[in-house]
């Protein structure tokens, strides 16, 4: 029976220790917590976005960087395999908006349960309490980890084979903080950059924490990237550029203002393709559902309405009221201007404002509140259909700790399950 360390008691880790045990294995798990899946807790809002219920195929379309690498680990335990699982051990799940699935009681807590169950009960120790400090190996061969408990004295231990199931850097409060790139850097190996993603976007402009905790559902966003020393030329500022600019994002959601920018599942979710080397500029339609030319109607019709009222006062069917003011300001339009005095290139270039309202990004929050961590173990060091590093027989890589990262839905779970129960499978294996 192969000797089997896991490192981290989190999706993956769970998941990788349970597939080994299952082919006969012979795992411990070492957790630096005193409990299974602390992050696990407070994903998806405590209620646990378990996967996403799209067809498979559609799976690789949400993943951002390294699509390709998770081809084996995602067909070889998919989406269906995790429902089943997790339904089959007593854990009833449900299918929301999105193919979001949930378990029925909207307890995080039931999804830990169900996985910590199972790992025991297929015969894994768990240490607690137990911080692996490093990972050895020898003519090319992992050998042993070493690892103290408390303020116990280094224990080192002999293993055929270590999974490394540390997660990224994102809520280091949950045990995340970076550990899994350390082994795998001291062993050899190259590290993507590790980025904050799906996070919250700064903003430059002072209007933006005019409007803190305003939050807008059904908006567009759409996130343009230019090179820094080019500030223009991939701007919607420019309407001379001969080339008209791509979005690098274009989505439709809910947003929020906060102290300093914007947050909610919108610009989460833009977060992903943002590139902190580049200009990065946003541009809110706050009407989405209105052509320009429907909304300058609407917004004629407004004004008629109101012919003899001031601008400032007409637009209360337009925006939340926390929001006239500010739009009042930007649009360069006197707030106590009559209505019937507004030029139509005045209200069109005010029509132009609400469908692509600008902001630049100075920056992403900090890791503390990115959901995920970008980067990781370079996957081209990897091998695909094993998980395991092709720079150190038996040593094995899981979850977040590799550089794939995908958009909001239980996509990020999916990778840990996936990569999880490949790399365990493959472990135990002779
Ligand atoms: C607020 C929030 C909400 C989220 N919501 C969702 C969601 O609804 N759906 C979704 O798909 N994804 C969600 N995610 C992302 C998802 O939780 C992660 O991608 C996933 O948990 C990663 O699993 P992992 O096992 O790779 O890493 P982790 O869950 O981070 O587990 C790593 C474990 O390793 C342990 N560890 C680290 N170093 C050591 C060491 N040296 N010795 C011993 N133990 C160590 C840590 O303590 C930790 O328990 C969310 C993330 C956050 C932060």
């Amino acid at each position: 029976m192969k000797k089997i360390a896991v490192i981290g008691c989190g999706a993956a880790g769970m998941m990788a220790a349970l597939a080994a045990a299952q082919s006969s294995g012979s795992v411990t798990i070492f957790e630096k917590n005193e409990k299974p899946g602390k992050k696990i807790y407070i994903t998806g809002k405590g209620r646990c976005n378990v996967t996403n219920a799209c067809e498979v195929e559609d799976y690789f379309s949400y993943v951002k960087r390294n699509p390709r690498f998770l081809y084996s680990a995602v067909y070889d335990y998919d989406n269906k395999a995790v429902m089943e699982f997790f339904e089959n051990n007593g854990c009833k799940l449900k299918v929301e908006r999105g193919d979001r699935v949930f378990p029925v009681s909207d307890h995080s807590s039931d999804i830990i349960r169900t996985l910590y169950n199972a790992v025991i009960k297929a015969g894994v120790e768990v240490l607690f309490d137990t911080t692996v400090l490093s990972v050895e190996s020898s003519n090319g061969k992992v050998s042993a980890i070493t690892y103290s408990q408390k303020d116990d004295p280094i224990i080192r231990q002999e293993f055929d084979s270590v999974i490394v199931c540390t997660g990224g850097l994102s809520y280091p409060s949950t045990g995340s903080t970076g550990d899994g790139y350390r082994f795998a850097k001291d062993m050899g190996h190259s590290i993507k950059e590790p980025l904050p993603s799906l996070v919250p976007f700064e903003i430059k402009e002072g209007w933006c924490r005019d409007l803190q905790g305003l939050s807008l559902k059904n908006v567009g966003l759409k996130l343009f990237l230019a090179d820094k020393n080019n500030k223009t030329s991939d701007s919607q500022d420019s309407p001379k550029k001969a080339k008209k600019p791509k979005a690098v994002y274009d989505g439709f959601g809910e947003m929020l203002f906060t102290h300093f920018g914007i947050s909610g599942p919108l610009v989460l979710t833009a977060s992903c393709h943002y590139e902190k080397d580049k200009l990065g500029k946003v541009y809110i339609d706050l009407k989405p559902a209105l052509s320009e030319e429907q909304l300058d109607k609407r917004v004629l019709r407004d004004f008629e309405e109101g012919l003899n009222k001031q601008f400032k006062n007409v637009l209360g069917g337009l925006f939340p009221s926390k929001l006239i003011p500010v739009m009042v300001k930007l649009s360069g339009i006197d707030p106590e201007k009559p209505v019937n005095e507004i030029t139509r290139q005045e209200r069109l270039d005010f029509v132009r404002l609400i469908k692509n309202l600008p902001m630049e990004i100075t920056g992403t929050r900090s890791f503390n509140e990115a959901i995920i961590t970008r980067g990781g173990v370079n996957v081209k060091e990897i091998n695909p259909s094993t998980m395991e590093s092709k720079l150190v027989q038996g040593l094995f890589f899981a979850g977040e700790v590799i550089d794939v990262d995908t958009e909001t839905g239980g996509f990020n779970l999916q990778v840990a399950w996936s990569t999880g129960h490949l790399a365990g499978v493959s472990a135990a294996a002779e």
